[in-house]
């Protein structure tokens, strides 16, 4: 990032129409600019050569497009990519790249940390520290599609899904996701662009006023009683809340659109069939399918992972009583790129990180 300039990554199509009709007269070359930018990886605007030199000298004196600077690269035998990037902050976040038989999934972090602390994730045990702009967001994903580029390949699904609670960077979190979707951007498909939240409820009214894209939740627990004990936020959203929230942002979707719900299997703590069956009558009448994620493993968390006939078991009772459930498998867990395992650099604000090392380290003493 360059001090005084603007950088244009964190411009939705219209702020960025904006921005050029004000510094040219002719807002319609915010397209050109767009296109160079996502469509040919292009953000030199000395190269942009269907714009005037004068024009081009203009724009790079207030602006810019700045990606992230990745700091590391980890590529895991699966074939999963995990960066490490220093975003506007300071900060470094991670950011996953999926490939899964022609498909890529990003998975893009949205917070530095998380301020939430669900029981069974890492990343809430890393503290906090701050919002990601709109900017970091999608430098994320022009990363990932300048590494695909190469091999003629694009980004074709994405998961706010990596670090933070989207919900809690709500304006950032909206014109990202309005880029994604944008034909002169990324133009992926609204249904392949997914939002999961742990349950920020007011976050999901307002979302449902200004967007239409895919929304997640991270359900993780049938009953209050159990989800006030791994997703701390059930205190203050319960899970009727939720549920009503969910219907009413699908209520604005299409026919066709569902919601997807995530649920975290915990070995002894939620795998049991009276939590099968206590979804299933919880879930009636709530258009969903279910993303089953067997617990990823990290230091000292105090829980483990279901064997793998708990799991078949969960997911059969799941389907007979109706429900789509997928069973995410896992991807990149030797790079620690698994879901929940995404740890960046947070200098944290909040003191959690610290407990959460001195638990780390008398466990390695014990
Ligand atoms: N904060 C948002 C975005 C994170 S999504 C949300 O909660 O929805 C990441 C998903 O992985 C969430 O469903 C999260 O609960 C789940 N998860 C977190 N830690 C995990 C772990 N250790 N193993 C498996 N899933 C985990």
């Amino acid at each position: 990032m360059e001090a005084g300039r603007t950088n244009l990554f964190g411009y939705s199509r219209a702020q960025l129409e904006n921005f050029v009709g004000e510094l040219d007269g002719r807002p319609y070359r915010a397209r050109q600019i767009m296109k160079w930018a996502y469509h040919q990886g292009v953000v030199d605007f000395a190269a942009m050569t269907d714009l005037s030199k004068s024009f081009r000298a203009a724009l790079a004196e207030r602006s810019g497009f700045w990606a992230p600077e990745v700091v590391t690269r980890l590529e895991s035998r699966d074939g999963t990519i995990k960066w490490l990037v220093r975003v506007e902050n300071g900060n470094c976040v991670e950011t996953v790249l999926i490939p899964d038989r022609g498909r890529y999934t990003l998975c893009v972090s949205s917070q530095v940390g998380c301020m939430l602390d669900c029981s069974f994730c890492s990343t809430g045990k890393q503290g906090f520290n701050g919002n990601l702009s709109a900017a970091d967001i999608v430098g994320q994903v022009w990363l990932a599609d300048r590494e695909l580029a190469a091999s003629g390949q694009s980004v074709t699904n994405v998961v706010l899904m990596g670090m933070g609670e989207p919900l809690l960077n709500f304006d950032a979190v909206v014109t990202a996701t309005r880029l994604m979707m944008d034909d002169l951007a990324f133009g992926i498909s609204k249904r392949r662009v997914t939002v999961s939240t742990a349950g920020v409820v007011p976050g999901i009214y307002e979302l449902a006023k200004v967007s239409d894209v895919s929304l997640a939740i991270s359900l993780h627990a049938p009953n209050d009683e159990l989800r006030d004990e791994l997703v701390p936020i059930n205190r203050k959203y319960p899970i009727a809340e939720l549920l009503d929230a969910c219907r009413h942002y699908l209520g604005g979707l299409g026919e066709r659109r569902s919601l997807t719900v995530e649920y975290t299997l915990l070995k002894g703590v939620n795998d049991q069939m009276v939590h099968a069956s206590e979804l299933a009558q919880l879930l009636k009448g709530v258009k969903c399918k279910i993303n089953l994620i067997p617990f990823n493993p990290f230091p000292a968390s105090g829980y483990e992972r279901p064997d793998a006939r708990a799991v078949r078991a969960f997911q059969t009772h799941l389907m007979n009583s109706g429900y789509a459930t997928m069973l995410r498998t896992t991807r990149g867990d030797d790079i620690n790129a698994a879901c929940g395992q995404l740890v960046g650099e947070v200098s944290d604000r909040t003191r959690r990180q610290e407990r959460y090392l001195a638990r780390v380290r008398a466990q390695e003493v014990a």
